[in-house]
């Protein structure tokens, strides 16, 4: 079944608010067999909203509405597709009645205020989706011809419940055809788009009824595979399928599927070893320590750490030859594989790991240019580093650095 969402509010419009509702739905509703065909974001206009729904009521005949149903003047959702639909708008006692309970019941002083009564106003015949999660209720309506609208509330906690609650139940029950569409993502790092794209060749042709598409990122290059319109049994064994054969070419530079993280399976391999990790961060300043400690149980594997930012530090606290920097620069493999043993040996742990580079957007040269780094990594003793450049402002080049890092941890235990 296909589906349009529109989303409702000037603040999206202003890009103060991100339209995480619409990218929600439609995940959730792909994995029913729902596809959203169209999305389209509006401001507060009565008129806009209206030739917006109605607009997509011609070409699906099945809207979702997102926002526009609080309580205050610049909530027009409710009239302006009643309107549409030739009806007008009365009070309905029940949902005052409920807002009512709900006030008292959290205790909150005095009367319910009367610009709540606004939001019991409904269409005339619109069915009521009950809202467990907020105050306003959602609408549906329908008209003759069985198209329909429905209007859920904005705040994305009480859009995400009455999504799984209500909604998707009910699209589910009017046009059940068994087919889903779902994806399955390959996570690679280390590898740039193109020479994925070059590593997997005419493959990507030739997946039999499987899209593949490439979502670079700082922490690499995700593979997104994605069936159709396919019975739940038929789409697991074409991903399945589809999974292995993209695996079979670009298997150094997986690490993970779907929400895999690089900190998470760094920890875990640690951990099945009975080692402890300690880092030593210069251009990251502590970004990779916590990467680290921002998962939970970290606490029997990471040891702690050393932000060596200024080269006194990595002198003093983590022992780099002065020699090292000074032939090679704070920049360079060898101050990294130095940072590396250095914070190992000093604090007395299984391995160290370090990162060095020139984030930006200042301070790169032509030999050096921002974006490069070094990381190291020193397992009982075995060094071994790499250099490499990201792209990006100073935060993502951070970030891919830590990601680097991580990576080169997992190589160097033979992950
Ligand atoms: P509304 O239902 O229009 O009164 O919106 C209430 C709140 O939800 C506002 O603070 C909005 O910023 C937020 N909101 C509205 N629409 C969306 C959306 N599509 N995605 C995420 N947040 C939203
Ligand atoms: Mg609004």
């Amino acid at each position: 079944m296909n589906v349009e969402l529109v989303s409702i509010g000037d603040e999206l419009l202003l890009g103060y608010t991100i339209d995480t509702n619409a990218a929600f739905f439609a995940r959730e509703a792909a994995a029913l067999g729902i596809r959203v065909v169209r999305r389209a974001t509006i401001g507060d206009s009565a008129d806009d909203i209206a030739a917006a729904v109605r607009e997509a009521l011609d070409r699906t005949g099945a809207v979702i509405t997102s926002g526009g149903l609080g309580p205050t003047a610049d909530d027009l959702t409710k009239p302006s597709i009643a309107a549409l639909f030739g009806r007008g708008m009365c009070l309905d006692e029940s949902i005052v009645a409920a807002m009512h309970a709900r006030w008292k019941a959290r205790g909150w002083p005095g009367e319910l205020p009367a610009a709540n009564r606004a939001q019991a106003m409904i269409p005339e015949g619109a069915t009521i989706l009950m809202n467990a999660h907020g105050s306003a209720p959602g609408i549906w309506l329908e008209d003759a011809g069985g198209r329909w609208v429905a209007m859920l509330p904005g705040v994305p906690r009480e859009f995400r419940g009455m999504t799984g609650d209500t909604l998707l139940p009910r699209i589910r029950a009017r046009g059940a055809t068994g087919t889903v569409v779902r994806s399955l993502t390959l996570r690679t790092t280390g590898i740039a788009e193109s020479a994925v794209a070059d590593a997997l060749g005419p493959l990507a042709k030739a997946l039999d009824g499987v899209s593949l598409a490439y979502l670079p990122g700082w922490a690499g290059v995700d593979l997104r595979l994605t069936v159709r319109d396919v019975p739940p049994e038929v789409a697991s064994a074409l991903l399945a399928a589809a999974a292995a054969a993209v695996r079979d070419r670009v298997a150094r530079w997986v690490y993970g599927v779907d929400e895999a993280d690089l900190s998470v399976l760094v920890l875990e391999a640690l951990r099945a070893r009975s080692m402890h990790i300690a880092v030593a961060e210069s251009c990251t300043g502590g970004m990779l320590g916590m990467r680290l400690t921002a998962v939970p149980g970290s606490s029997d594997v990471v040891h702690g750490g050393v932000i060596a930012y200024d080269d006194a530090v990595k002198v003093r606290d983590l022992g780099v030859p002065e020699s090292t920097i000074a032939a090679h620069g704070a920049v360079s493999e060898a101050t990294a594989r130095a940072m590396a043993s250095g914070v190992r040996t000093r604090m007395g742990v299984d391995v160290g790991v370090s990162i060095t580079g020139v984030a930006g957007p200042g301070g790169g040269t032509t030999e050096k240019p921002v974006g490069t780094f070094c990381v190291g990594v020193d397992v009982r003793g075995e060094v071994c580093s790499l250099r490499t450049s990201g792209v990006g402002d100073r935060h993502e080049i951070r970030q891919r650095a830590t990601q680097a890092a991580l990576s080169l941890v997992r190589k160097a235990l033979g992950d």
